[in-house]
């Protein structure tokens, strides 16, 4: 903390109008100019308005606030977008890819809490995400559910969440290195699904993997011509019913891994 101003006397004569900044002044600045660290962005203050700005918009499912409240989402972007870190708004993580923003996020790990399997158990089962892109919502989930399995296609950002996950001690989260739209057989069936990429449809092994009672949580091309649509897909003991919630955008699904 730079120390509080001196209170002048009324003795000493008014300081002369300068054209340039004293370098004592400059160097004053320059020491103001703090580092992510001392914004504020580590105090769980500015999560807490960012939750308070959730609930305000509607989100009631208090597990998943909690979550959002406690996961530093400022850690998982880039230095240099730190400072929007809590506002409600999606950013590039790069390669072309975007963490979403809170209020999409919210809202899908809530529609999974609502699920059959997450209501009887008070919490989230086995969860299988596709895009781990930066790591932000495998941490998220980690806090809300027995286990993850997070699956990235692009290897730069697998390693990003990597980084960003190295020593995450929330709950167990396993980060694969693939094509997520084949889910992942060996450890199926997942209690939950969810995806941050959307595709013309939902890819079946999705469909195959999910556990009687889980629920799975989407974008998709709505077919009609329209953009994506956030779709809901829950399987009962007599089958699979869909439901399809508002517009989303997010990026695409794509095949194979880079
Ligand atoms: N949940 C992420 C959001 C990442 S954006 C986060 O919190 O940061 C969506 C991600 O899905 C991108 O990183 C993109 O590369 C990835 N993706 C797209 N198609 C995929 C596929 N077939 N398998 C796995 N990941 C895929």
């Amino acid at each position: 903390m730079p120390a509080a101003p001196r209170a002048r006397s009324g003795a000493q004569p008014p300081e002369p109008l300068r054209p340039q900044r004293p370098l004592a002044q400059a160097a004053r600045d320059a020491a103001r100019q703090v580092p992510v660290a001392g914004l504020g962005l580590d105090s769980a203050a500015v999560r807490l308005r960012m939750v308070q700005r959730l609930r305000g918009d509607g989100i009631a499912c208090e597990p998943v606030l909690q979550a959002l409240a406690r996961v530093e989402r400022h850690r998982f972007v880039d230095t240099a977008l730190a400072t929007q870190a809590y506002e409600d708004t999606s950013l590039p993580i790069g390669h072309g890819q975007t963490i979403s923003k809170p209020s999409v996020v919210a809202r899908m790990l809530a529609l999974l809490h609502d699920s059959e399997c997450a209501r009887a158990q008070g919490t989230l089962g086995r969860v299988l995400e596709i895009g781990s892109g930066c790591g932000y919502q495998a941490a998220l989930l980690s806090l809300l559910s027995r286990s993850v399995l997070s699956i990235e296609r692009l290897r730069p950002l697998h390693e990003k969440a990597r980084q960003h996950l190295h020593g995450w001690r929330q709950g167990d989260v396993r980060l694969i290195h693939g094509d997520g739209r084949l889910g992942h057989a060996p450890w199926a069936p997942y209690d939950h699904i969810v995806a941050a990429a959307g595709g013309e449809a939902i890819p079946e092994a999705w469909l195959e993997q999910l556990a009687v009672g889980g629920r799975l949580v989407a974008p998709m091309q709505d077919g009609r011509g329209g953009g994506q649509v956030l779709v809901v897909v829950d399987r009962t003991a007599s089958g699979l019913r869909e439901q399809r919630l508002g517009a989303v955008h997010f990026v695409p699904l794509k095949s194979g891994r880079e």
